[in-house]
Parts: structure tokens; C-alpha cells; sequence
């Protein structure tokens, strides 16, 4: 288990940064965006220490290979590129674990925006200008091969009729009780999934840059085993070509996009967010990666700007939370001045004095506790401005000196909600 955060220790500084973006900002603004893709630039602008270096003068002959054999009649079209990694139904959400419960109504919520999931080989023949997809679509991708792919994801995702791609690394299939299986992977294979690699070891950047530090020739060489060798084995393990790479913690540096392209390689996905065109680089696909305990990223993820041709859609919040709250998570009521409320029935010993109750653009509010029913009550006692509202509720055990964490969610406001009363 160990060996496994180490692993994902590698991709927490760009979580946590992803992470502050969204939790109690709203969506990402233009600044966000801009700042994201700042931190991506720095990203790929790790070039080689030698400028003479011949490698680094070959061109990407990836971008090279992206040339219009159609022009598909949708020019605007944009795909959502969503990344997970575990599933549970009975472990606590972390930033890499989302629960089953809130993943199949993520999927039902794209179900409702009517937006359309594609295939890993839809989104390629798109890249490649060989096929038409629709306007706002979605790509579903899902990191490292754990067992719960299988177990949690996949019955949903066939349920729902949804292809998806796993992206896996070599050394982790059939890696123990945690691991996905040989026959695992080939059952899905026959269920819309598609196979994308994620290197052989899983290098994070510490190890990556120290590859690196031992000189290019080295680092050349081990790219290409981590690159090239897993595409070989997967493609001799699982029957089919492999042309997507998902960069192990979305570090990418100069170095790999010679040798994805000399790999074999069509496209590559990054973790920093944002939508897809056809003049996206091919290199440094952008994808969403879906924290279990940051819903905003989900919203963004399934937000699409209006075009000439199709109106905007504002995306789904998908939320749970351990207690029935009212407004629910990611509801749309119709007035302005509800009452907010949290069930806190299941709470044992609970410090009735403690409770707090926060709401965005009021701060702490004076919230009341019934304790014969046992439910914390505010009623808003101004109108709500924005189209989306935040409360958190946090309280104390009788006999704790320390808050349990806060239970966050968030609501809407129909837009046609009048602001002053009938
Ligand atoms: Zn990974």
C-alpha cells in the first residue's frame, strides 16, 4: 500500500494546486485558466541541458501526423477529457478515490446534459480529422488499473453504454489483491474499454529527474523502455494498437515528445484541465482529473461555452453528503430565501452548542438546533445573489475539543428566481 501512495505522492503537488483552484472559488475564471496554463507551460519548458543536443532538434512528428483528410462538418467541437483512478463503495473519498455512489450519478449527470461519450478511437479519428463528433463531447479515462475499475466502475460504464479508456501501466497488471487482472482487462476490452499506456514503472518526478541527471543518453533509454516497452507489452498482452500514452503524475518534459512520436505515439494526456479542439497539441492533451472530494472539478469538467452554433451548457455539481441536507447537493430551487437544513440524526453525542453553519456571502450564520428532531435550521434572511450557493456545517462529539470535519455542499439558484417577493 505503501509503494502505492509513493506513487501518487507524485501527482499531489498538481492536485493540490488544481485542488485550491476549485474548492470554494466557483468555477474557474479566465485568471484560473490562465494560471493553469502558465503552470503547464512551466511544465513542458524543462528542455534539455544541452542546446546541441540532437534529440532535442528532432521536431514532434506527432503534430506532423494530425493533417485534415476531412474536414469534419463540426468544426467546433470540443470533448471533456475526464481522469479517475479508484472506486469505492464503502471507503472514505480521497483526492484519488471517488465514491461508486457519486461516479454513477456523474455519469448520469452527463447522461442528462445530453452530452456524448466517445471512444478512445472516435477521439483519435476526430484528432486526425477523419470523423465527425459531436459538438460537446465527453472522454472518459481512468489511470493505473485498479481493481475497483472493474469491480465499481465497469458495471455503470456498461450500464450506461459508455466507452472508456483505462490507461495502464505494465508493472501494476495482475499486481496483487488491489490490481486489475489479465482477464479483467480482456472482458472489459469486450465492453467499450480501450487501452491507453501510463508507462511501465509509474515514475514520479523525483524519479524521472533523477533519470534524468544521469545524462541524456540514459535518459533517452530509459524513456524508451518506459514509453516504448510498455506499448509493446501491451499491445502483445491485449490485441490492439496502442497510440495514447497518459503522462505518469502529467509530468512531461521536452524529452518525451521526440520519443513519443519515435514510440509510436498519437496522443498524450496531461492532468491540468480544460477542453479539447482540434487544434489542441497532441502532446499535452488536457484532461479533467476528477477528485472524490472536490466537486467543482466535475462542474468545470461538464461546463461547455456557448459557440455559434450551440447554446452554453453550465455543468452538473455532483455531490454527496454523509448527512440529508436540504437544499440538496447540486439541486436548483426557485427561491431566493429558502430554509437551510442538515439531519444530524446519525450523530452521536453530539454537541448541540458546537454546530457552525457557514453560507457563502453571510459567513456564520445563527443557525438553530432542534434537538428533538435533531436538525440544524437557518433560513436566509436575504436574498441570494449568485447562481450558486455554498454552506458548511461542522459541529463537535460532546466531550471533544476538536470540530469533526466540515460537511460542504452546494446548491443553485434558478436563474428566473425573482428577487423580491410576490
Ligand atoms: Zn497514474
Amino acid at each position: 500500500m505503501k509503494k502505492f501512495l509513493g506513487i501518487f505522492s507524485g501527482i499531489a503537488t498538481m492536485l493540490t494546486l488544481l485542488a485550491s483552484l476549485s474548492q470554494g472559488h466557483g468555477p474557474l475564471d479566465n485568471g484560473d485558466a490562465k494560471f493553469l496554463s502558465y503552470t503547464l507551460a512551466q511544465t513542458i519548458a524543462i528542455t534539455p541541458k544541452s542546446p546541441n543536443n540532437s534529440t532535442t532538434q528532432t521536431k514532434p512528428k506527432v503534430a506532423d501526423q494530425v493533417k485534415s483528410v476531412n474536414i469534419p462538418a463540426n468544426p467546433d467541437a470540443r470533448v471533456t477529457v475526464l481522469g479517475y483512478h479508484d472506486f469505492s463503495s464503502t471507503k472514505d473519498a480521497t483526492e484519488m478515490l471517488i465514491s461508486t455512489g457519486k461516479f454513477r450519478r456523474q455519469m448520469q449527470a452527463i447522461k442528462d446534459l445530453g452530452l456524448n461519450v466517445i471512444s478512445l478511437e472516435d477521439f483519435t479519428a476526430w484528432k486526425r480529422g477523419e470523423k465527425t463528433i459531436e459538438d460537446r463531447s465527453v472522454l472518459i479515462t481512468i489511470d493505473d488499473g485498479w481493481k475497483s475499475i472493474y469491480t465499481d466502475a465497469f458495471p455503470i460504464l456498461k450500464e450506461m453504454g459508455f466507452p472508456f479508456t483505462i490507461f495502464l501501466y505494465t508493472n501494476y497488471i495482475n499486481g496483487g489483491s488491489n490490481a486489475l487482472t489479465t482477464s479483467m482487462i480482456k472482458e472489459m476490452q469486450k465492453h467499450g474499454c480501450s487501452i491507453g499506456s501510463h508507462s511501465v514503472s509509474h515514475p514520479y518526478p523525483a524519479a524521472v529527474k533523477s533519470e534524468r541527471a544521469k545524462g541524456e543518453a540514459t535518459f533517452k533509454s530509459y524513456l524508451q523502455k518506459e514509453m516504448g516497452q510498455s506499448r509493446k507489452t501491451l499491445q502483445k498482452q491485449f490485441g490492439s494498437n496502442i497510440s495514447c500514452y497518459a503522462y505518469p503524475g502529467g509530468f512531461v518534459t521536452g524529452e518525451m515528445l521526440p520519443i513519443a512520436s519515435e514510440q509510436g505515439y498519437e496522443c498524450l494526456f496531461t492532468v491540468l484541465p480544460g477542453k479539447t479542439t482540434r487544434s489542441t497539441s497532441n502532446f499535452t492533451i488536457p484532461r479533467y482529473i476528477i477528485l472524490g472530494t472536490h466537486d467543482y472539478i466535475f462542474r468545470n469538467a461538464t461546463s461547455f461555452k456557448a459557440t455559434k452554433t450551440s447554446a452554453a451548457t453550465v455543468g452538473a455539481i455532483v455531490q454527496t453528503t454523509p448527512h440529508p441536507v436540504i437544499p440538496e447537493p447540486g439541486s436548483i430551487i426557485s427561491t431566493r430565501l429558502p430554509s437551510i437544513s442538515v439531519d444530524l440524526s446519525k450523530v452521536e453525542n453530539i454537541d448541540a452548542d458546537s454546530i457552525i453553519m457557514r453560507v457563502a456571502g453571510f459567513g456564520k450564520v445563527p443557525v438553530q438546533y432542534d434537538p428533538a428532531r435533531k436538525i440544524a435550521q437557518w433560513k436566509v434572511s436575504r436574498r441570494l445573489r449568485s447562481r450558486a450557493c455554498e454552506v458548511s456545517v461542522q459541529w463537535r462529539s460532546l466531550g471533544n475539543t476538536e470540530y469533526d470535519k466540515a460537511m460542504t455542499w452546494i446548491f443553485l439558484v434558478n436563474r428566473e428566481a425573482a428577487y423580491q417577493l410576490k
